[in-house]
C-alpha cells in the first residue's frame, strides 16, 4: 500500500496540519510534512476526526435499500418485539443484501466500526448471525463489524435461546446480549446469570439492552455491576439504553454513575424519541464510560434512522440541552472514542501509531460538524480511501 499523506486539514479541528499515514496505520502528525513520494490528498483546511463507531445498532432487522414499508408496530416495547417477530419473515428478514446496502451506507457517513445486536430465538436459529456475516464480509477492508447474540424475544421466556446463543458464540460471536431481564424475562436473576455466564464460559464480552424503568432498571444495574465484578469483567461489560438512570433523583444517579465507573461497566444511548437519555457529562466526570448507536434503521420497529453518526450526535447533543461547543463536543465524543472504549478497540483514534479510520468534512470545528453535518469528503479505514464526497469507492 502507497503511503498517503493528508495536507493542510484541521485534526480535531485545531491548527492546520500534515497526516501522514503508512502501512494503514497514523504515522505522524506534523504542521508540514514533506510527501516523499507519497500520494497526496489536499484538504483545503477541512476537519479531520476520528471515524465513527456505531456502538449500537440491529442490522439484521433492516428494510435499508427495499421498499417502504409503513410501520405497523404499536408503541409499547413486547407490542415491537411481537411485530417485529411476526412480520419479519413477509419481508425476508434478515436480508443480506438490506443489510450490505445499510453497512455501504453507514460507510459513507464515516462509520468505521459497528456493534450490532442480532436477534437469535429458537424460531430464526442463527439466519440472522449468518446475514450479518456474509454483508460483513462484502465490505471487508471498509468497515469492522461486531455481533452481539441478542434474545429479542427473550431468554428464559423462550426456552432453547440460550442454547443458540452459545452456539453463535462458540462461532465466533464475540458479545453475548441480554434484554430487560425484568420486564421481559421476569426474572433478573435467572436471565444475568445465563447471560454472565455465557461470558464467562466463552470469554465473550456482554451487551444488555434495559429499557427497564425507575428503581426496578436501577436495581438492575446493581445486578449487572455486581456480576461484572465477581467474573472480573471490568471494561468488558456495556448497559445499553440505560433508560432508569435517566429518570432516577441526582443523588441516586451519583451513586450509579460511582458504582459504574469503578466496577468498569459502561454505558451506550440512541438518545431516541422521547426515552430518557443518561446523564452524560455526569458519568464522564464519574469516570463511566458512554457510547453512542444508532439503534434500529429503517426496519419494522422504527421508520427513522439513516445510519449517520453525526446525526445521531445531534440528537444525543439535542436531547442533553448541550449548546456550548465544548458540550456538542461530548456527544460527538460518544460516537468516537466512546464507542471505542466500548467495543475494545485498542489501535482506535486521532493519533500517531492508530490505524488511520478518519473521515473529513467541510467544517471549522467538531460542533459545527454535529450541528451542518456535511457530506464526508474523505472516509478513510486502514489507510485507504473508502468513500469520497459520499459514495462509497
Ligand atoms: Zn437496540
Amino acid at each position: 500500500m502507497n503511503d498517503l499523506l493528508l495536507r493542510g486539514g484541521r485534526p480535531g479541528g485545531g491548527a492546520p496540519a500534515d497526516v501522514l499515514i503508512k502501512d494503514g496505520c497514523i504515522a505522524s502528525i506534523a504542521p508540514s510534512i514533506d510527501a516523499n513520494g507519497a500520494e497526496v490528498e489536499e484538504l483545503a483546511g477541512r476537519l479531520i476526526l476520528p471515524a465513527f463507531v456505531d456502538a449500537h445498532c440491529h442490522l439484521d432487522k433492516t428494510l435499508w435499500g427495499g421498499p417502504w414499508v409503513p410501520n405497523t408496530s404499536g408503541t409499547e416495547l413486547v407490542q415491537m418485539i411481537e411485530n417485529g417477530r411476526a412480520r419479519r419473515a413477509e419481508f425476508g428478514i434478515p436480508n443480506e443484501d438490506h443489510v450490505t446496502a445499510l453497512l455501504e451506507q453507514m460507510v459513507t457517513r464515516g462509520t468505521s466500526y459497528v456493534r450490532t445486536h442480532t436477534d437469535i430465538d429458537p424460531e430464526i436459529g442463527l439466519t440472522g448471525v449468518e446475514a450479518v456475516l456474509a454483508a460483513a464480509a462484502q465490505l471487508k477492508g471498509k468497515v469492522t463489524v461486531e455481533q452481539v447474540a441478542f434474545p429479542q424475544c427473550g431468554l428464559l421466556i423462550k426456552p432453547g435461546t440460550a442454547e443458540l446463543m452459545e452456539e453463535a458464540l462458540k462461532a465466533g460471536v464475540g458479545t453475548v446480549g441480554g434484554l430487560d431481564p425484568a420486564g421481559v424475562d421476569r426474572d433478573a436473576v435467572g436471565h444475568l446469570d445465563i447471560v454472565f455466564g455465557l461470558a464467562d464460559k466463552h470469554g465473550a464480552r456482554v451487551d444488555i439492552h434495559l429499557h427497564d424503568r425507575g428503581s426496578l432498571g436501577a436495581w438492575e444495574f446493581e445486578l449487572i455491576i455486581e456480576r461484572t465484578k465477581a467474573l472480573g469483567l471490568q471494561g468488558r461489560v456495556v448497559i445499553s439504553h440505560a433508560l432508569a438512570i435517566g429518570e432516577v433523583d441526582g443523588d441516586q444517579q451519583d451513586r450509579l454513575a460511582e458504582a459504574l465507573a469503578e466496577a468498569g461497566v459502561g454505558l451506550t444511548t440512541c438518545a431516541i424519541y422521547s426515552d430518557p437519555v443518561p446523564p452524560v457529562v455526569k458519568l464522564l466526570n464519574a469516570g463511566a464510560n458512554v457510547a453512542l448507536g444508532n439503534d434500529g434503521i429503517r426496519d419494522l420497529w422504527s421508520p427513522y434512522g439513516n445510519g449517520d453518526m453525526l446525526e445521531r450526535a445531534m440528537h444525543l447533543a439535542y436531547r442533553s440541552y448541550f449548546r456550548t461547543a465544548e458540550d456538542i463536543e461530548v456527544a460527538l465524543e460518544a460516537a468516537t472514542y466512546g464507542g471505542a472504549r466500548a467495543l475494545g478497540l485498542v489501535s482506535y483514534g486521532l493519533r500517531e501509531g492508530a490505524s488511520a479510520d478518519l473521515v473529513t468534512v467541510d467544517a471549522r470545528t467538531p460542533a459545527e460538524a454535529v450541528m451542518a453535518r456535511p457530506t464526508r469528503s474523505l472516509v478513510l479505514k486502514s489507510g485507504r480511501v473508502v468513500a469520497r464526497d459520499g459514495a462509497l469507492c
